[in-house]
């Protein structure tokens, strides 16, 4: 078994709302760049299924320099509709879906850190700052799991940790605003 030391987050760079599947990136991949298979090990399509790519124990091909020690995430998207910018387009499918699948991954691999690819390269890949979210944390422990609120005490709270939680409440308390839900 090779070791596996990351657990690396891309997107397929394809329009927002455009249904494009594993098969699809493994032509562009085996036809296109006339690679031997998929480069990503996993892959998330808009409606949260997850499909396999590469096998775990092969070496991926999505990482420059990266590829030997890693798993490649790939979720589909990643693009506004018009292909002008980068966007993070994870429906809530497949943000559910990414975060169980790290999880798994990294109860098998805890010697694995979670990266997006442009850590590691000068693009936009995966689109959002994986490196704000928590990947450890087990389904009951979901606080960043769903959009940052609109009201300033609530968006805090989003970010807090259970210390910053409590000095939120606290400060709540004090000004008086309508309590967390
Ligand atoms: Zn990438």
């Amino acid at each position: 078994m090779r070791a596996i030391n990351k657990i690396i987050i891309h997107c397929s760079a394809t329009p927002e709302g455009r249904n494009d599947t594993v098969d699809d990136i493994w032509d562009w991949h085996v036809n296109g760049n006339g690679w031997s298979d998929i480069g990503y090990h996993y892959v998330i399509h808009l409606d949260g299924s997850v499909h396999e790519g590469r096998q775990e124990e092969t070496r991926g091909a999505h990482t420059s320099g990266q590829n030997h020690d890693s798993i490649g995430i790939c979720y589909v998207g990643g693009m506004n509709a018009d292909m002008t910018a980068p966007k993070d387009t994870r429906t809530p499918e497949q943000k559910a879906a990414l975060r169980e699948l790290v999880h798994e991954l990294l109860s098998r691999y805890p010697e694995a850190s979670v990266h997006g690819h442009r850590e590691y390269a000068n693009k936009a890949c995966p689109s959002f700052d994986v490196q704000a979210e928590a990947w450890d944390e087990g389904e009951g422990n979901r606080m960043d799991n769903t959009e940052a609120p609109d009201d300033p005490l609530e968006r805090a709270l989003h970010h807090a940790g259970e210390v910053g939680r409590a000095l939120v409440e606290l400060k709540r308390k004090a000004s008086g605003s309508r309590p967390s839900k």
